[in-house]
């Protein structure tokens, strides 16, 4: 592990830039040996079906202090289960899957257990769900519904779903909500929940900005019950924000398992070939997951793969991963350096502070890509009524120093023109 006393002689903000990691400085591997590259097809209904042949398995980490290993890339829901999706992710060798109790009101959990059912194969996946309880109580009676609509007895990895996300609407109070990690009484819950063997491993699905993030992050290490913890990353965001690079580490080092999502919302309008990447023959996207992949603290990105083509290039990358060198990092840096980007990248809300407003410009501007990118109108539309008046009403907010501040450069005089029109 890199470590920030200068004993090995390279910190983490130095891994980052330069793309290195420890393993590699003690050549150890970090990672199963990937094999040669091959392609995926689209695999077949019975693709998922019998115990005994034997399948290609995208290369695997330990998912921190579980000890459990899993593979590199995790499916992420994007609506509803389908069994051509899976079977071919099945085929791609990924053995870990995201669920939730909303995805699609609770159809992606159920639709994973029908499939997982049919299959007959159950123990060789990894499957995470989620829930909002408000009490530890509250979520020991969720896991018991969990399980009813995944039709399965056990999970491998139970969540705190949305945990400081303001927008999530927990009853808990902002202190509460920090707290849930060094609780005793959560803690409890999570060791009740262990014992009842309904679930093996638990955690928490954290959002919110970067303050909050560092503070639960920090909490999941003092309070040592939290295994595993999915968060937003991407390189850039390390790379601005020092004190998140470090409570990362402090979680890592306390051995809470870290899994990366979101990692490429902000670079999600990139579709040119960047002549960098090209030489490597990976796209823009796949260079993001490699980057993410080349920080050893984290076990697995969850990708929102949603048809065959993302399917592919995902489990391709995963497959001829190798840790990014100094360059390669410096111009997946520089991608998120451009202009025209479209998405919050959620750090600590300097933008409406640089620009004198209580407008929530960073909400507002996600929610856009919502709207636009995502094709939840709807969703959109109800998440800016569902602020509050003055918090939609940037009249005033000196727009060109909220850009300036912005980490993601994001235009917002260009974004809140397009927002008014299609959100209020
Ligand atoms: S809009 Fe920019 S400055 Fe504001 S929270 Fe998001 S990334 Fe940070």
């Amino acid at each position: 592990m890199v470590r920030d006393d200068g004993r090995d002689g390279i910190s983490r903000r130095d891994f980052v830039v330069a793309g290195m990691t420890a393993a590699a400085v003690a050549g150890l591997p970090l990672v199963a040996k990937a094999d040669p590259p091959k392609d995926e097809d689209e695999g077949d209904e019975e693709e998922g079906k019998g115990e005994t042949k034997k399948r290609e398995v995208l290369p695997t980490r330990v998912l921190g202090k579980t000890g459990e290993k899993v593979t590199i890339l995790n499916i992420g829901a994007t609506g509803e289960v389908t069994r051509r999706l899976m079977n071919a992710a099945d085929k791609a060798g990924i053995r870990m899957l995201d669920t939730a109790d909303c995805y699609v009101k609770g159809k992606h959990e159920s639709g994973l257990g029908e499939w997982l059912n049919k299959s007959g194969r159950r123990k060789e996946f990894f499957v995470v769900s989620k829930d909002h309880p408000n009490t530890p109580d509250e979520w020991v009676e969720q896991l018991d519904k969990r399980l009813k609509n995944f039709q399965n007895d056990y999970l491998d990895l139970f969540f705190i779903h949305g945990l400081g996300e303001p927008k999530i609407g927990y009853k808990m109070t902002e202190e509460e909500v920090l707290n849930v990690a060094k609780s005793k009484e959560w803690a409890a819950a999570a060791e009740k929940m262990k014992k009842s063997g309904k679930t093996r491993f638990v955690g928490i699905a954290l959002h919110g900005e970067i303050p909050v993030r560092c503070q639960i992050l920090k909490n999941a290490a003092e309070g040592g019950w939290v295994d595993a913890i999915m968060l937003m990353y991407d390189p850039q965001t390390v790379r601005e924000h020092d004190d998140f690079n470090k409570a990362l580490d402090i979680a890592h080092k306390a051995g809470v398992g870290l899994i990366a999502m979101k990692t490429m919302r902000t670079v999600k309008t990139v579709e040119e070939d960047v002549p960098k990447f090209k030489e490597m023959g990976l796209s823009p996207h796949q260079a993001v997951l490699q980057a993410v992949w080349t920080d050893e603290r984290f076990a697995s990105i969850c990708s929102a793969i949603n048809n065959l083509k993302i399917l592919k290039e995902n489990a391709s990358a995963a497959r001829n991963f190798k840790p990014l060198k100094k360059d390669k990092m410096a111009a997946v840096l520089e991608m998120y350096d451009r202009p025209g980007r479209r998405f919050c990248a959620a750090c600590d809300g300097r933008c409406h502070r640089a620009a004198g407003t209580d407008a929530a410009l960073n909400d507002i501007v996600r929610y856009l890509s919502y709207y636009e990118l995502d094709g939840c109108r709807e969703k959109a539309r109800d998440l800016f009524a569902s602020l509050p008046e003055h918090r939609r009403d940037w009249r005033g907010a000196d727009l060109a120093a909220a850009s300036k501040a912005c980490v993601s450069k994001l235009d917002f005089e260009t974004l809140l023109t397009r927002a008014q029109a299609k959100l209020a």
